[in-house]
């Protein structure tokens, strides 16, 4: 595939803990030659090297609650001001609710810019349960227990899920079938956005 000058896009990835967004939204990333900009791996990276902000929110994220919009917002306009996101971008884990999505308009609108599509990963709670169970035992995330993984899909279908229905009436909700082959899911995706006249930088 050639290369083209043209390839800017501005994503986001939404789905629950364990659809697979963070490998598909990598893939993605990849092949449009845009920065993954994932909220859950800054909160993470901050924590591992005892930062002050990882300090803050540990104690949030070992809970599965939320990070407050103010502290995760702040956060995510000052990586989208960066040089490397400025024209374009994959969001995954953030916006995660109404107040989220009001504020990332707010930053967009200050570039003029506005998201090309929201990639919906579509996986049943049962099929995501048994992943994120699965995960458990063989990364030991600490945040994964039972009890965990049923608190963040409860916040996933109560405060995230709704904010699809803001996107879908923009007309930018791609619904990607988050189950079976993670090449074929791959490609799902590629097609729905080549659909939106969204052109890949490299072949993946
Ligand atoms: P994730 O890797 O996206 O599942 O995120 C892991 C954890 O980071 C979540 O359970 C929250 O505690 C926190 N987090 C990530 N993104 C956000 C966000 N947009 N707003 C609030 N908290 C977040």
């Amino acid at each position: 595939m050639t290369a083209s000058t043209t390839s800017t896009a501005r994503l986001l990835i939404v789905g629950p803990q364990g659809s697979g967004k963070g490998t598909q939204g990598v893939r993605i990333a990849d092949a449009y030659g845009i920065p993954v900009v994932s909220t859950g791996d800054i909160f993470r990276a901050n924590i591992k090297e005892g930062t002050p902000l990882g300090k803050k929110v540990t104690a949030i994220l070992q809970a599965g609650d939320l990070v407050s919009d103010e502290l995760t917002g702040a956060l995510v306009r000052d990586r989208l001001s960066q040089p490397d996101a400025v024209d374009g971008f994959l969001l995954d884990g953030y916006p995660r609710n109404a107040a989220q999505v009001a504020q990332l308009e707010g930053f967009l609108a200050e570039i003029d810019a506005a998201l090309d599509a929201v990639i919906l990963l579509d996986v049943p709670r049962e099929e995501v349960f048994a992943r994120l169970k699965v995960r458990a035992a063989e990364q030991g995330r600490a945040d994964d227990t039972d009890a965990g993984i049923a608190h963040r899909l409860d916040i996933y279908e109560r405060e995230t899920a709704p904010i699809l229905d803001a996107y879908g009436a923009k007309g930018i909700v791609d619904r990607i079938d988050g189950v079976g082959d993670l090449d074929e899911i791959t490609e799902r995706i590629f097609a729905a956005l080549e659909v939106r006249g969204l052109v890949r930088a490299a072949a993946v």
